[in-house]
């Protein structure tokens, strides 16, 4: 009959608004902004850049290698390198941006910086009450603004950053494990060319007594070597 799907429709609201006063679940509004629905773990926004420790500068994670600059659709990430060079989270020199910059009004929030970065140094934020009056200057964010701690990134993503720490701490291991195997590997080649260098003397001693004796004449005897006569 016409008309049916209309009034089905209609008892499924009436259902939920009557429902709604004594089932909380029913209840598909809050009163924003002072009441929020928790934000799902994979909502994402715009990227922030990850530092470690408590100083956003030398925490930085990212080394400038610009990949992603490179590698965003709309090009909006803009990057200048350091001239110097800083530790990163294993102790090894890397170069920093000098610059960072983020075009908000352009980013697609697309997530490949995210993707392409190998440092896990650039991650998206959930901020989203970001409007602003000035619609330019005010939309490009700088690395000061972008830099967030770690910590900030583990309250947004729990998981996915959990699993990012894992992944870093391994990288760490295994690397500490390569010097470690490096060193002692070169430990053994110094030790056993310090044990040819002891011995060719010795050699060369024989040597030089076998040349000692006169031409048909015997040469003298060696411990391993006994004179002929
Ligand atoms: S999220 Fe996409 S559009 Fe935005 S900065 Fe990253 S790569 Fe560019
Ligand atoms: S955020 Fe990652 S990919 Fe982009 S420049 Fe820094 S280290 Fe490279």
């Amino acid at each position: 009959m016409v008309g049916t799907g209309i009034l089905k429709g209609m008892a499924v609201t009436l259902r939920n608004f009557a429902g709604s006063y004594f089932e909380k679940d029913r209840l598909t509004t809050v009163q924003y902004p002072e009441e929020r629905i928790p934000l799902p773990e994979n909502y994402r926004n715009f990227p922030i850049l990850i530092y470690d420790g408590t100083d956003p500068q030398a925490g930085l994670r990212c080394v400038a290698c610009k990949i992603c600059e490179k590698e965003c659709p709309p090009q909006c990430i803009y990057i200048i390198k350091s001239d110097d060079k800083k530790p990163d989270y294993m102790g090894k020199p890397q170069l920093y941006p000098k610059v960072f910059d983020i075009d908000i009004s352009v980013c697609m929030s697309c997530q490949i910086c995210v993707e392409v970065c190998p440092f896990e140094a650039i991650k998206m934020d959930k901020d989203f009450e970001l409007s602003k009056r000035e619609r330019f200057d005010a939309l490009l964010l700088r690395k000061e603004e972008l830099s967030k701690s770690n910590e900030y990134y583990h309250r947004i993503h729990p998981i996915e950053a959990a699993a990012v720490d894992k992944n870093l701490a391994d990288a760490a291991a295994a690397a500490e494990a390569k010097k470690k195997a490096a060193a002692e590997a070169a430990a053994k080649a110094a030790a056993a060319k310090a044990a040819a260098t002891t011995a060719r003397p010795a050699s060369a001693e024989l040597r030089r007594g076998e040349s000692t004796a006169a031409p048909g004449e015997a040469p003298p005897a060696t411990p391993d070597k006994p004179a002929t006569t």
